[in-house]
């Protein structure tokens, strides 16, 4: 009951005045005055009002129960002439970072004398969950929760909890009314390995037209699960979609290089920079499937692997053993039909109920062969 009341007293309460509630369009940049490393401090970003150039601010974003608030970097190349303003975020899962370095390289590469148009970085959307190389953040209200913030999407910025008045903030002040498209970077969940991948609405025909710009290995097709950054664009009116570089922990450079050329093509193809497309999708023989499946441990016990990301697997063909302590087998698991694998697991322990290995298919495609899973 204690919560319920609670609730309602929540539902009732008004924004707080010095917010003075989410802004509906173009406010106008709002420096807050102060100065972190010789970083200025906003708390709203109009692109609108900056000069053509690159911009380093640091957004003020939830704040947290000692009264300091949670900064996040963003950098803004805005073009000498006007044009279509593209949105690259990353980090808002925490233990995330090729896609950091993806951002890194290819804001370096901008010269906004020759830009027709603007582009904005968002690093470290997710602060604490970063500090601690941790996918969910750390929420402190009532002992330590870990919260994925990419379910929260677009936010509140009236929340109880702070991820959720983070999400808000960071949609409505610094996303929103900023974007023409954006392009929200993930990689793998710790203990996970996967390939160069996207998850993109290919229903969506500027979606379709992005993703396939990148000369990578895998596109699935899903709408995916309500809350998710790019999904939350889309609802208002900017086509986003999710690329996924890889594993978790590390810079994979040499799968960053696809991101960066593909990222690259997708600022061509708007017209923001000048120059030729480089390799796409089509070059690199993309899969796009529009299904997926998990093959779960039904056992615990050290699991090895018989496949390798992007591999086409037959249906029926062992993908996994899996021993106890004494190497005695406990399990072995087969792929229930064709298609490839999309994602594995890297741990080399499985509980029950784990995923080991991720497989994308065509669902048009026959499910082909023996179908028993042993
Ligand atoms: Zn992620």
């Amino acid at each position: 009951m204690l919560s319920r009341a609670w609730e309602w007293a929540r539902r009732r309460r008004k924004p707080p005045h010095h917010l003075g509630g989410a802004p509906s369009g173009n406010t106008g940049t709002v420096f807050t005055g102060d100065v972190i490393d010789g970083k200025r401090v906003i708390s709203a970003l109009d692109v609108s009002d900056l000069a053509p150039g690159k911009h380093s601010f640091y957004f003020q974003g939830v704040q947290m129960p000692t009264g300091q608030h949670w900064y996040v970097s963003v950098m803004v190349a805005k073009g000498a002439a006007p044009g279509k303003r593209v949105g690259l975020i990353s980090g808002v899962h925490g233990d995330e970072m090729s896609p950091v370095h993806t951002l890194q390289t290819v804001m370096s590469q901008l010269d906004p004398g020759q830009m027709s148009g603007t582009v904005i970085a968002v690093f470290d959307v997710s602060r604490p969950a970063i500090e601690a190389m941790e996918r969910r953040w750390p929420n402190s209200g009532r002992g330590i929760d870990l919260i994925d913030i990419n379910r929260l999407f677009p936010g509140d910025e009236d929340a109880p909890d702070a991820p959720t008045r983070h999400a808000g903030l960071v949609f409505n002040r610094l996303l929103r009314a900023n974007l023409d498209y954006g392009i929200d970077f993930h990689t793998s969940a710790t203990g996970m390995d996967m390939t160069a991948f996207h998850l993109a609405r290919m229903d969506l025909p500027e979606v379709k037209a992005m993703a396939e710009l990148y000369p990578i290995e895998q596109i699935f097709d899903n709408a995916a699960e309500p809350g998710l950054l790019a999904n939350a664009l889309i609802a208002a009116g900017i086509p986003a979609f999710t690329p996924e570089i890889g594993r978790p922990r590390i810079f994979d450079l040499d799968m960053i290089a696809l991101f960066v050329e593909g990222t690259m093509n997708v600022l061509k193809h708007h017209r923001i920079i000048a120059g030729p497309i480089g390799r796409t999708g089509e070059d690199s023989k993309v899969f796009v499937a529009d299904g997926m499946l998990a093959i779960i441990a039904s056992h615990g016990g050290f699991v090895e692997l018989l496949v390798k990301l992007n591999d086409a697997v037959e249906a029926g063909q062992k993908v996994a053993i899996q021993r106890n302590t004494f190497g005695e087998v406990v399990a072995e698991y087969r792929a229930p039909r064709g298609g490839r694998v999309g994602a594995r697991r890297t741990d080399a322990t499985a509980e029950p109920g784990i995923p080991i290995v991720f497989m994308i298919f065509d669902s048009a495609e026959p499910v082909g062969g023996d179908t028993i899973i042993e």
